[in-house]
């Protein structure tokens, strides 16, 4: 750590809440950091820093920056405040949180705690487990559409990264993302595999940094991406072009579907006491049903076929009866993508192997999302194109740490409004508001202001800044930055180190880091032995998980760099009923989406209320905010300084709109008002606003007063709903 006195250099990790992990190389002069670099990795590739890293020590030395706890004087929102010592406002707190609990039960204690750092979210994790409350699980605020596809495709929420190919792809397509904003350590592998020969073809409604970076650009109707995928199947299986071999051994293509309910034929159906999980197939060799782990078989994946009665096809057969009625001409139709495109696409991602796709988060942000991500999951998994080898993380020791008083509840964050509102499914009144800033980052603004906050009975704010939520209020904690505090950073998605996030500067003013915020508050629970450690001698606990991976792996040895997870030997066993890819899902065939069938977008610009919101608005990540993270950063601010709605001259002109110019954006939910941007890089029906701004920021609203917050109840049977953010109808008008 820098103290003062002279120049040092602290390697740390970036820890802006992108979850990137980009390594940080930090000179502190005299106590103040004075430079930030990217710090080194064992592979070049993946060294880098993007300018929100460098810039976030900004953070640090910020104006605004709160200094000391805040309790609140007056009305709830009427921002006026009082300065507390941290043994008043913890005592507080804690005699709150003591009472609700008491009055409406442990559960009614919720936390927004991150769940991907360890230290910085796992001090309010073992107070969670301790204190049997609740943890509000955030993904469903914009990412949980395609982790529901891949819990029901891979029986995995990450699966979506065995269709990424990093071996030297022929082939890439990056469909619904923007890596080269968003995700830096893809695009730098992306733009590495394209110097090398692979063809990149970006799907996007605009035409992105990244598909400014590609070889071709495929603009799209939003919330169509799934119609375009089954199209793409259809002319895959037309070309005879699948991967059987695959098909039969690693997906459930070959299990028998009954005719009569849908479900996969099993040796229980035909046999008394036969097993209800050995799942049938037809052996062709021995010209009969048996089950799909009998030695020798060789199991059809096409035709009909009637056992004991039961007429059943194998599930790949359903697959492609089902994608046949997906013809070039209707899902052109559907998706405005040219049917020659859509046959190049199909053709090409087939042949040119191995072949990947970066499935973004742009199309599971539609209200069908995950039907969208399903069908690229199966477009990927007919083709052979699926690579279950990829290492997720090391294998640490978190559990016991994170929950040393065993499970906790957790609830969807779009659930949370019905539990502060109607206490259902159980009552929730005090809500620890840590890494989060619901008021401006959850849909339906509205609902969460006017219905959501005063029905809190305790609502705490840990934050750097008073933020939209801060000022709602009932506490407000100041937090330490990622600089001033220790965390262990494991792999993550972009790339497989483990890192250690070292303190580079002791917390300024009155700030501590989250561990200490959640250890303090532990002590005076009365959980003083789950807290009785420095953050290093917890972090070797974590490493000390006795795997073959961890082997050597310390915090002394961190401190020296990261250190490279070993990628899998043998493809995992997946997680589905099956234990196979499953594209067909008979547990949401009460649904009638056992396959990903195409599904309207639920604000459809073709639907009846496109005739007074025609517009398809998306809200998408920002090149110098992480949400509404760095929102504030003087130097990021300079390059992009307002928010500003884009919008296709052929639809500014008929609403006499020029560039520059102020616009009403509303629909029946909310209006916001910003400046207008003329860009031809946006399809024509469709308008962007990049999501984060803070609402002073605006002339006037807020974009996710536009949003809403419909619950889909398959993502909720499967694992949790997502906010559909990029399924949203507006109108424009010039002010
Ligand atoms: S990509 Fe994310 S983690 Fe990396 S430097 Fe930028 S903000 Fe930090």
């Amino acid at each position: 750590m820098g103290g003062k006195g002279g120049k040092v250099t602290v390697r740390t990790v970036c820890g802006v809440p992108d979850y990137q992990r980009c390594g940080l190389s930090v000179e502190v002069r005299d106590g103040v950091i004075s430079k930030v670099r990217p710090a080194d990795f064992p592979d070049p590739v993946d060294k880098g820093a993007c300018e929100k890293g460098l810039a976030a020590s900004e953070l640090v030395y910020h104006p605004d920056r709160l200094r000391y706890p805040l309790k609140r004087v007056g009305e709830r929102g009427g921002e006026e405040w009082r300065r507390v010592s941290w043994d008043e406002v913890l005592d507080s707190i804690v005699a709150e949180l003591q009472r609700i609990a008491t009055k409406y039960g442990s559960t009614s204690v919720a936390w927004t705690a991150p769940i991907l750092s360890n230290l910085t979210g796992g001090g309010y994790s073992r107070l969670i487990s301790l204190t049997k409350g609740t943890w509000v699980d955030w993904w469903g605020c914009g990412d949980a559409a395609g982790p529901c596809a891949d819990m029901a495709t891979f029986g995995s929420p990450m699966g979506e990264r065995y269709l990424r190919n990093f071996n030297d792809p022929r082939f890439t397509i990056v469909w619904g993302y923007n890596p080269a904003v968003t995700v830096y350590p893809f695009m730098r592998r992306i733009t590495r595999d394209r110097k090398k020969g692979c063809r990149v073809v970006v799907i996007d409604p605009r035409f992105s940094e990244t598909a400014a970076r590609a070889d071709e650009h495929v603009p799209i109707r939003p919330g169509t991406d799934g119609a375009l995928a089954l199209g793409m199947i259809n002319l895959v299986l037309e070309h005879g072009l699948q991967d059987e071999r695959f098909i039969a051994e690693s997906t459930v293509g070959p299990l028998l579907v009954r005719g009569d309910n849908g479900l996969f034929l099993r040796e229980g159906d035909l046999v008394e006491g036969g097993s209800g999980r050995s799942f049938m197939v037809f052996n062709e060799s021995a010209d009969r049903a048996q089950p799909s782990d009998t030695p020798g078989v060789t199991p059809a994946i096409t035709g009909v076929y009637t056992v004991s009665g039961i007429k059943c096809r194998p599930a790949y057969q359903v697959l492609a009866d089902m994608v046949r009625e997906y013809t070039p001409e209707w899902v052109s139709q559907i998706t405005d993508v040219p049917q020659d495109v859509i046959g190049r696409l199909a053709i090409d991602y087939a042949t040119q192997k191995p072949a990947s796709i970066y499935r973004g988060w742009g199309m599971q942000r539609s209200y069908y999302g995950d039907l969208s991500c399903r069908a690229i999951n199966t477009l990927a998994a007919i083709t052979g194109n699926i690579d279950a080898r990829r290492p997720s993380s090391f294998v640490l020791n978190a559990h016991p740490f994170l929950m040393p008083g065993g499970p906790y509840t957790s609830i969807p964050l779009m659930l949370l409004h019905d539990a502060i509102t109607k206490g259902e499914p159980f009552p929730i009144k005090a809500l620890m508001c840590t890494w989060h800033n619901l008021v401006t980052q959850m849909p339906n603004t509205n609902r969460v202001t006017s219905e959501l906050l005063p029905n809190l009975e305790l609502l705490v704010v840990c934050d750097l800044f008073m933020t939209e939520s801060a000022k709602y209020a009932d506490y407000v904690l100041p937090v330490a930055s990622f600089f001033e505090c220790t965390d262990l950073c494991r792999a993550d998605l972009q790339h497989p180190y483990l890192q250690l996030q070292q303190k580079v500067i002791e917390p300024l003013y009155e700030s501590r880091s989250d561990f200490q915020i959640a250890a303090e508050l532990g002590r005076k629970m009365g959980y003083g032995e789950y807290f009785d450690k420095t953050e290093e001698q917890y972090i070797e606990e974590i490493l000390a998980s006795g795997h073959p991976t961890m082997e050597g792996v310390s915090v002394e040895r961190l401190k020296q760099g990261p250190v490279m997870a070993k990628p899998l030997e043998r493809p995992q066993q997946l997680g589905t009923p099956t234990g196979r890819v499953e594209f067909y899902v008979e547990s949401i065939k009460q649904f009638g989406q056992e396959l990903p069938i195409y599904l309207e977008p639920v604000e459809s610009a073709r639907s009846e209320k496109a005739k007074s919101y025609p517009l398809t608005l998306l809200s998408t990540h920002p090149e110098s905010r992480v949400h509404s993270t760095l929102a504030n950063i003087p130097s990021l601010l300079k390059k992009v300084p307002e928010p500003a709605l884009q919008i296709n001259p052929s639809d500014a002109e008929p609403r006499s709109i020029v560039d520059g110019d102020v616009v009403r954006v509303f629909n029946d939910r909310g209006q916001l008002k910003t400046r207008a941007e003329l860009s031809t890089g946006i399809k024509p029906g469709v308008v962007n606003i990049t999501e984060g701004w803070w609402p002073g920021q605006y002339i006037e609203g807020h974009l996710n007063l536009l949003t809403h917050d419909m619950i889909n109840p398959v993502q909720q049977h499967i694992l949790q709903p997502n906010a559909a953010f990029y399924d949203v109808l507006v109108e424009v008008e010039r002010v």
